[in-house]
């Protein structure tokens, strides 16, 4: 057991070169957590803020007013780190002090508490004694909020290799993927540029379809089959495309419109066409009705809220109820703190909704999620293929593959 001895905050910059906050959190005079905040372009409605009024600098001033309250207090005891945080915010999103800080303190102190157990991060957040490693599920192809005029209106294309045994072999079947992406792509347009999206993936300039259909032929140009050793998934992040006033998704890249029920056909569609394994977001934020319809055509596809349901447990009750998904993507800072997350885990691990644990498009090198995705059961990791930032949470999970309690991969 290990007291908070000192906390403190600095200003630096995540992955697409924006102010982000860092928190170190000492214990005993010794144990140091440290955490960087990531931050989303496609933000839920009813996610945690980042910061008040947007200013990362209010976010440390308050830290800094009120730190005094932090010390003493049990690095592992994460629920009275996460009270105190409230009783400096008891606002739905925290808006006063800023989602980014609920990260980071909490995060930080359990990473201090584990340095001073001498036990990986992934053991002190849960009690079990075996883990299972989830799948690493990678961005190809980006378009949408994360990439330029003239990408997808998707704003992801990812692949998942089911068929591995291993973490490593799942990793460099990805890597593979997204080299082989490049070359499917240079073949097409001789002027594309090899320009990529916030998360790494390719950001050519095709169409919705197209870029379904290169990123298929990349997968079978490598002799996999598609569906068997490695499956696609998309993110549709289609609260993007959802205009309230019209009640229609605008595709304005390609050029058309879809009422709700044509987008519940267009998301089938490509789910089908492409025997999609992770569907994600396929309509709005607040259409729970139209996700059930897809959950129920869909029972082998991880038919996934994001946006949906924002690591929010209350939303994913109401989720549950509704049956709009079978999994669900789990984002620290969608939530606020980890102590928020961690209930949300819970909820989904109790009624069987698949977790996927997720970076945000902009992201700092910290590789914390590896241990929250292994600690919640998570069957997907879902962090990206290339960039540091991205590469740093895979190079973590293979370092925890070599230890004894990671017994394969999750099932899918
Ligand atoms: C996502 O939508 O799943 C995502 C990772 O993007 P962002 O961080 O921009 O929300
Ligand atoms: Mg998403």
């Amino acid at each position: 057991m290990s007291k908070i001895t000192s906390i403190e905050g600095r200003l630096l910059y995540n992955s697409r070169g924006s102010k982000t906050i860092e928190i170190d959190i000492i214990s005993d005079n010794k144990f140091l957590g440290r955490v960087c905040a990531p931050s989303g372009a496609s933000v839920g409605k009813y996610e945690a803020v980042s910061f008040p009024n947007g200013n990362p600098e209010e976010s440390l001033r308050i830290l800094k007013e009120y730190s005094q309250k932090f010390i003493g207090l049990e690095a592992s005891d994460l629920k009275s780190i996460h009270d105190t945080l409230r009783s400096l915010d008891d606002s739905s999103n925290y808006s006063n002090i800023g989602g980014a800080l609920a990260f980071s303190v909490t995060i930080a102190s359990m990473e201090s508490a584990s340095r001073a157990l001498n036990q990986p991060l992934y053991q002190t957040l849960s009690s079990r004694s075996s883990f299972t490693c989830p799948f690493p599920l990678g961005n190809i192809l980006g378009g949408g909020a994360h990439a330029g005029p003239g990408t997808p209106d998707i704003q992801e294309i990812l692949i998942c290799a089911i068929g591995s045994k291993t973490i490593r072999e799942a990793v460099e079947t990805n890597l593979s993927v997204h080299k082989e992406l490049r070359n499917v792509l240079e073949k097409e347009d001789p002027n594309f540029t090899n320009g990529r999206g916030d998360e790494g993936g390719w950001a050519p300039k095709l169409n919705n379809e197209k870029a379904l259909e290169v990123s298929a032929i990349a997968i079978e140009n490598l002799g996999f089959t598609l569906g068997k050793e490695v499956s696609l998934g998309v993110d549709f992040a289609s609260s993007t495309q959802w205009d309230e006033k019209k009640q229609k998704y605008l595709y304005e890249r390609a050029g058309f419109e879809n009422s709700p029920d044509k987008q519940i056909e267009f998301a089938a569609k490509i789910i089908e066409k492409y025997k999609l394994v992770y569907a994600e977001d396929a309509v709005h934020e607040e259409a729970f009705e139209d996700m059930a319809e897809l959950t129920k055509k869909f029972p082998k596809t991880m038919v996934t809220g994001d946006d949906l349901t924002v690591t929010n447990k209350n939303i994913l009750k109401k989720a549950i109820e509704s049956k709009s998904c079978n999994a669900s993507i789990l984002k620290v800072n969608q939530a606020g703190s980890l102590y928020d997350a961690l209930e949300f885990a819970e909820v989904a691990n109790k009624n069987n909704i698949k977790l996927i644990t997720s970076h945000r498009s902009g992201e700092s090198v910290d590789s914390h999620i590896a241990h929250i995705g292994l600690a919640t059961q998570s069957k997907m990791l879902k962090v990206g293929i290339v960039g540091g930032e991205r590469v740093a949470k895979l190079n973590e999970l293979l370092r925890l593959s070599e230890h004894g309690l990671i017994c394969g991969m999750a099932e899918i």
